[in-house]
C-alpha cells in the first residue's frame, strides 16, 4: 500500500491537482470493467487502445479517487473528491510506479525472454524450485510494456526470487523493460523468427533482446542463438552440443514417450530422463537445467525434479460441464495475481445466476496475517454465491470470508462430497495448484468428449477486436458478426466476451440464434439478418431487431406490431447497392419510407447496405459506385424520416480498405476470428484450432493401399497414422490423397487415401510419432481453402458441432 502523494517524486508529473494527498492505493487500475474495490485503486487514463479518459466518470462511479491522466483540456470539475496528476504519458508513469515497487527488493529476479518457449521456461522453474524459495512468477504470459509493470507489482516481502518474462515485438521496448524488471539473472531461450515483423532482422532482434541483460551477472542461452557474437556476450552459460558449452549435451535417444539426455557439466557426466519427445520441450527442459544448475542444485535433485514435469495447461479453460454447469478450468497453478485474472474472467460469464469458486491452497508459500487478509479482501468483493476451499490451510481464511464457504481438507475429500454439493446451472470457478490435482474435479463434472476439439482462444479474439478498433476514428460503433454460431467458433462464450469488451451490437442470421444469446443472459441489442413472420413472436420475446429488406416483412412486420400495440420498434433497412442479395433498391425505399412514416410502431434504427468486393483492388470503382449509390439513398432516407439514423457498409475487408466509408459503425466479422480475406497489416491470431489425436499407426509395405478404393497407392515402405477426424466432422472429402496437410509435433504430414467419414490417414514415415499424439488440422487454414478452392469461411462454419468447442483465455 502506497500514499498517494509518496510516489510523487518517482513518475514525471507536470502538475497536480491532490485535495486528499494522503489517500491509499494498493492497485494499479486501468480498466474500469475490473474494477472491484475503486477507493483502493489508482486509476490511469491509458490511450494505447481506447481513450481511457473516456472511463474516468465510470471509475469515479466505482469509487476511485485518483487519477494519472495526460489530457490536459480534461475538465476535472465534476470530480471533486477526487486527486488528478497530468503526466505526458500515462503508461510511462505506471510503469515508473512498477519500477518505484520493484525497487524495494533486493531478491535474485530471473528475466527471461526469447522468442519461443518464455512462458513454459518460467511456469517450469517455478515448478523446478518452489520447494526451496517462495518463488513469484508473473501471471500467464503477462510479458509486454503493461504486463510486465502489473506484474512487478504483485511482488511482496515475502517472496525470495522473481521470474519475470519480458516480450519485445520491436526496437526499443526492451530498454524500458529492462529498466522496470532490473534482472540480476538472464535467461534468453531461443530466438527464431517468430514475431519478426518489427524488426529488420535476427542479429537485429537478438541484439534487442540482450539490453534485458544490460547489468545481469549471468545470461543462460543456447549456443546456437548466439553463433559468431558468442564472444561479443562474455557473461553467458551456454548450453548446446559443443565442446565449448557449460552444460553439453553429448547425446539423446527417445524410450517409450521420455527422451534420455546424456549430459555433461563442469566435469561431471550425467543422465537425464525427460518426459517429453518434443524438440521445444527438449530446448526447455536445457535452459531449465542449466538454470538450476548456475542456483547450484545437485544433479540428482534435478533429475528427479524434471522428471515430475508435466506438459502446461497453464490455460483458463472455459467448457460446457454436466447438469447445466459452465467450467472454468484453471487448475494448473494457484497464485494472487492468476487468481485474479481467472476471477475477472468469471466475473465476465453470463450464462448463469450462480457463480461458485472452487479454490484450493496455493503452493509452497507460508500464510501470513496480511497475505490471509489479501485473499480473503479480493475474494469477498467479487460476485461469488458460495465458495469451496480445499486445503486445511485456507481456514485462517475461511474465517475472514462475508461470501457462504465451505472447506474441505482435500481434494480427495471434495471428491468424496462432490455428490451432496448440487451443483448444477452455475458457472464454476475451478482454480488450484498442480499438487492438489483439482483436474480430477474438473473430470467429474465436465461433460465428456470427442477427441477432436476445436480450442477457441477468446484472447485471440479480443486482440482480433483491438486490431479492428485501432483503425476506427472515435466514436465509430462496431457490430460484432456472430451468425453461423459465431463462425462455427461458438455463441454466448463469444457473445460473453464481445459483450465485455464493449462492442455495440451482435447479429446473428436467425431469430433462434438471437434467442439462445439473450437466454445466456447477453444484453446487447442484437439484429435478425433472415426473419420471417413465423417467428416475429420470439423476436419481440428476446427483443431482437429486424432486418427489413422488402416491403413484404416491413409491412407484415408493421401489422405485427399494430395488433399488439407497440411503438417505436427498433428496425434495421437493408438497401441493396449492388450485392443483389437481400435490400431495398432505389425505386423501392419511397414505398417503404411512405409506410414507416405512417406507422408509429416502428423506428428506423440503422440503414445499412453490403459491399460485394470491399477487399479486391479489381472491384474499387464498383465498390466506389455502392457507397456513392448508399450515400445517396441515405440522404432520401434521413430527410424523408425527419431523424438521422446510424449508418452501416462496411464489413471486415471494408474496415481495412474503405475508411471513408466507416460512416457511424461498422460489421466485423470474419476479422474478429483471425482471418482477413485482403491482406492488411494487422496483427490478427486465429481464434480456432481444430485439434484430434492419433488414434493407430501401423507400418505397411510399399505393395499395400490405404483406405476406400484403395485409392491410397503407397510408393514406399510407409507408417500411416490414422486420427479421429473425417468429412462429418467438416474436414472436406476434397482433401483426400494428399490435397490436405496436417501438423505433428510441428512437422507437416500430408494425408493418404480418401477421407472417411469419421476417420482419416495420414503419411508419418519421415517423422517420430506415437499414438495418441496430437494433431493440428488445419495448420494454415486459408491455403487449405485455397487448394480445395473455398474460403475459409466455409472450413470454419463447416466444422462439425459434434466436435467440442473448448473455450480458453491466457
Ligand atoms: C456476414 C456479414 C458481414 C460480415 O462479413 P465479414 O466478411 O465476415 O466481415 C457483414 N455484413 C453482413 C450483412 C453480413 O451478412
Amino acid at each position: 500500500m502506497y500514499i498517494l502523494d509518496t510516489i510523487l517524486p518517482h513518475i514525471s508529473y507536470s502538475k497536480s491537482s491532490l485535495p486528499f494527498a494522503k489517500a491509499t492505493f494498493s492497485v494499479l487500475a486501468y480498466d474500469t470493467r475490473k474494477i472491484r474495490v475503486g477507493d483502493d485503486s489508482l486509476f490511469f487514463a491509458l490511450v494505447q487502445q481506447r481513450d481511457g479518459h473516456r472511463f474516468i466518470a465510470e471509475a469515479y462511479e466505482k469509487g476511485v479517487r485518483s487519477f494519472v491522466i495526460s489530457d490536459t483540456a480534461f475538465d476535472i470539475s465534476p470530480y471533486p473528491e477526487a486527486n488528478f496528476i497530468w503526466v505526458a504519458d500515462t503508461l510511462r508513469a505506471l510503469q515508473q510506479i512498477a519500477t518505484f515497487h520493484r525497487n524495494h527488493f533486493s531478491i535474485p529476479i530471473i528475466g527471461i525472454t526469447g522468442s519461443n518457449g518464455k512462458t513454459i521456461v518460467k511456469t517450469w522453474l517455478h515448478q523446478l524450485i518452489s520447494e526451496e524459495y517462495n518463488c513469484y512468477q508473473s501471471p500467464k504470459s503477462y510479458n509486454s510494456q503493461l504486463g510486465v509493470a502489473l506484474s512487478l507489482w504483485n511482488l511482496t516481502s515475502e517472496h525470495q526470487i522473481a521470474l519475470i518474462e519480458a516480450g519485445v515485438s520491436k526496437v526499443g521496448e526492451m530498454d524500458i523493460l529492462e529498466e522496470m524488471i532490473q534482472p540480476t539473472i538472464g535467461i534468453c531461450t531461443s530466438i527464431g523468427p517468430a514475431h519478426q515483423e518489427g524488426f529488420d532482422s535476427i542479429t537485429q532482434k537478438l541484439e534487442e533482446k540482450w539490453k534485458l541483460f544490460k547489468s545481469v551477472k549471468t545470461v543462460v542461452a543456447p549456443s546456437t542463438v548466439l553463433e559468431d557474437v558468442l564472444n561479443k556476450y562474455p557473461n553467458c552459460t551456454t548450453w548446446g552440443r559443443d565442446r565449448t558449452d557449460d552444460l553439453q549435451l553429448l547425446g539423446q535417444h527417445r524410450d517409450k514417450n521420455n527422451t534420455i539426455l546424456e549430459l555433461f557439466y563442469k566435469e561431471q557426466a550425467f543422465s537425464l530422463t525427460v518426459p517429453f519427445i518434443d524438440k521445444a520441450s527438449i530446448d526447455n527442459v536445457m535452459t531449465c537445467t542449466l538454470v538450476m544448475l548456475t542456483l547450484g542444485y545437485a544433479t540428482d535433485v534435478i533429475k528427479l525434479r524434471i522428471l515430475g514435469l508435466r506438459p502446461l495447461e497453464m490455460r483458463l479453460q472455459l467448457k460446457k460441464g454436466k447438469h447445466n454447469n459452465s467450467i472454468i478450468d484453471d487448475t494448473y497453478s494457484n497464485d494472487l495475481a492468476s487468481l485474479q485474472i481467472a476471477l475477472d474472467f468469471l466475473a465476465q460469464q453470463n450464462q448463469g445466476e450462480v457463480r461458485k469458486l472452487i479454490l484450493s491452497d496455493f503452493e509452497g508459500e507460508e500464510w501470513t496475517k496480511s497475505s490471509v487478509s489479501k485473499l480473503a479482501d479480493l475474494l469477498n468483493v467479487q460476485p461469488l454465491n458460495q465458495i469451496i476451499l480445499v486445503g486445511n490451510r485456507l481456514k485462517g481464511v475461511k474465517a475472514h470470508l462475508t461470501v457462504p464457504s465451505l472447506l474441505f481438507e482435500s481434494t480427495d475429500a471434495l471428491l468424496d462430497s462432490l455428490q451432496q454439493l448440487n451443483l448444477t446451472d452455475s458457472v464454476l470457478l475451478l482454480k488450484g495448484g498442480r499438487k492438489f490435482e483439482l483436474e480430477r474435479v474438473s473430470r467429474l463434472l465436465v461433460e465428456k468428449s470427442h477427441d477432436t476439439i476445436l480450442e477457441i482462444n477468446l484472447k485471440a479474439l479480443e486482440n482480433n477486436l483491438s486490431q479492428y478498433r485501432s483503425c476506427l476514428k472515435n466514436g465509430v460503433r462496431i457490430m460484432a458478426m456472430v451468425k453461423a454460431f459465431s463462425y462455427g467458433s461458438g455463441s454466448f462464450e463469444i457473445a460473453n466476451v464481445l459483450q465485455f469488451n464493449k462492442v455495440d451490437y451482435l447479429t446473428v442470421a436467425f431469430v433462434d440464434e438471437g434467442a439462445e444469446l439473450r437466454r445466456a443472459g447477453i444484453t446487447l441489442p442484437i439484429m435478425v439478418l433472415s426473419p420471417h413472420e413465423g417467428t416475429f413472436e420470439d423476436m419481440l420475446l428476446y427483443r431482437l431487431e429486424p432486418e427489413i429488406y422488402s416491403l413484404r416483412i416491413l409491412k407484415a412486420f408493421v401489422s405485427f406490431l399494430e395488433e399488439r400495440k407497440i411503438e417505436a420498434y427498433p428496425i434495421h433497412l437493408k438497401l441493396d447497392t449492388g450485392m443483389h442479395r437481400l435490400g431495398f433498391m432505389t425505386d423501392e425505399i419511397q414505398e417503404a419510407l411512405t409506410t414507416i412514416c405512417a406507422n408509429p410502431t416502428v423506428r428506423v434504427a440503422t440503414v445499412f447496405s453490403h459491399l460485394a468486393g470491399a477487399g479486391s483492388e479489381a472491384l474499387k470503382s464498383f465498390t466506389t459506385g455502392q457507397i456513392g449509390l448508399f450515400e445517396y439513398m441515405v440522404a432520401k432516407i434521413e430527410s424523408t424520416l425527419g431523424y438521422t439514423v446510424i449508418k452501416h457498409i462496411c464489413n471486415t475487408s471494408g474496415i481495412v480498405h474503405h475508411p471513408e466509408a466507416h460512416y457511424d459503425m461498422v460489421r466485423l466479422g470474419i476479422g474478429a476470428y483471425g482471418f482477413d480475406m485482403a491482406p492488411n497489416g494487422l496483427q490478427l491470431e486465429d481464434v480456432g484450432r481444430l485439434k484430434t489425436t492419433i488414434t493407430q499407426i501401423k507400418q505397411l509395405s510399399k505393395t499395400e493401399t490405404v483406405g476406400y478404393d484403395r485409392k491410397g497407392v503407397l510408393q514406399r515402405d510407409s507408417r500411416i497414422a490414422t486420427v479421429k477426424i473425417g468429412y462429418a466432422d467438416g474436414y472436406d472429402r476434397r482433401l483426400g490423397n494428399g490435397v490436405g496437410n496436417m501438423v505433428i509435433n510441428g512437422r507437416s504430414v500430408p494425408t493418404v487415401g480418401n477421407i472417411c467419414m469419421d476417420m482419416c490417414m495420414l503419411d508419418v514415415t519421415d517423422i517420430d510419432v506415437a499414438e495418441g499424439d496430437e494433431v493440428l488440422v488445419f495448420p494454415n487454414m486459408s491455403e487449405i481453402a485455397r487448394s480445395i478452392g473455398t474460403i475459409p469461411y466455409e472450413l470454419l462454419t463447416g466444422i462439425s458441432s459434434r466436435v467440442k468447442r473448448v473455450y480458453f483465455y491466457e
